[in-house]
């Protein structure tokens, strides 16, 4: 596939898991890809070097997601680095969990919590949007639980994807004059090291999926690359949810 020669994306949280999966197969498309981390750089060089062995050019930045400084630096640096900036990828956050009626709960990491899984995704999309290529994408990551909470505990976490959904929905409004599409990809259960579909709860977890599994990470960059390329020109606001039909 050659759906994205000639144009440049950045992915946040693309050194493992699900970023990492969406960086390469944009370039495999035929993206320039950079990447961004916090706390990663070897896993990060090396997605860094399977992008360039693809012949694609490709960078890496550390950049924490929570720190607004950082993340509208890290725009700046890849549009400069590449001269423009096409497609947006929001993945980097974090899932933090614990229920409302814990009274120890560590407020400081739900605050955290927020401050990456939200304000790092307004930021970058406030950032990018006077650099972005006019036709561009914006495509973050939620969660299915933003829609439907299955657990007990999910509610910081549920409620951060909840406000990417809903951000995503009036973003589409503000930039479709511009031909800028904004979608949001929901996983269902995807094996990363967030995830792992090894861990005890995992069996629970699948059998609540038509389709019995866990996801794959490809399975999820392939959805991205859908709405990056030339063959969602016409969905913007849309939610697609990737969850092997989770109940
Ligand atoms: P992983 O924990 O496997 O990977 C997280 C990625 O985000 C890493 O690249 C990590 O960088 C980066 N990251 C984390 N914190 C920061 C930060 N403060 N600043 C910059 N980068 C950061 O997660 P997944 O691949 O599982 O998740 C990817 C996306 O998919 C997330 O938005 C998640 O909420 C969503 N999702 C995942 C599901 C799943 O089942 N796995 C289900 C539903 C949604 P580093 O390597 O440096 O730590």
């Amino acid at each position: 596939m050659s759906d994205l020669l000639g144009k440049v994306a950045l992915v946040t949280g693309g050194s493992r898991g699900i970023g990492a999966a969406i960086a390469k197969r944009l370039a495999a498309d035929g993206a320039d890809v950079a990447i961004s981390y916090a706390s990663s750089p070897a896993k990060a060089a090396t997605v860094v070097a399977e992008i360039e062995s693809l012949g694609r050019r490709a960078f890496s930045v550390r950049a924490d997601q929570g720190h607004r400084g950082q993340v509208a630096g890290l725009i700046r640096q890849v549009h400069e680095y590449f001269g423009k900036l096409d497609i947006l990828v929001n993945s980097a956050a974090v899932f933090i969990t614990g229920p409302v009626d814990d009274a120890n709960a560590d407020l400081a990491s739900f605050d955290r919590q927020q401050a990456i899984n939200i304000d790092g995704v307004v930021t970058a999309v406030r950032t990018a949007v006077p650099l972005l290529s006019d036709g561009g994408r914006i495509i973050s990551i939620g969660s299915t639980v933003a829609e439907s909470t299955p657990f007990p505990g999910f509610g910081d976490y549920a409620a951060t994807k909840a406000a990417v959904a809903a951000y995503t929905r009036a973003w589409a409004r503000d930039l479709g004059a511009r031909r800028i599409t904004v979608n949001v990809v929901q996983p269902g259960p995807i094996n990363t090291d967030a995830n792992p579909e090894t861990s005890d709860f995992a069996p629970v977890v699948a059998k609540m999926t038509a389709l019995g599994r866990y996801g794959q990470p490809e399975e999820i960059a392939a959805a991205v690359a859908f709405l990056a390329g030339p063959d969602a020109n016409y969905v913007s606001g849309a939610t697609l949810n990737v969850d092997g039909g989770l109940a």
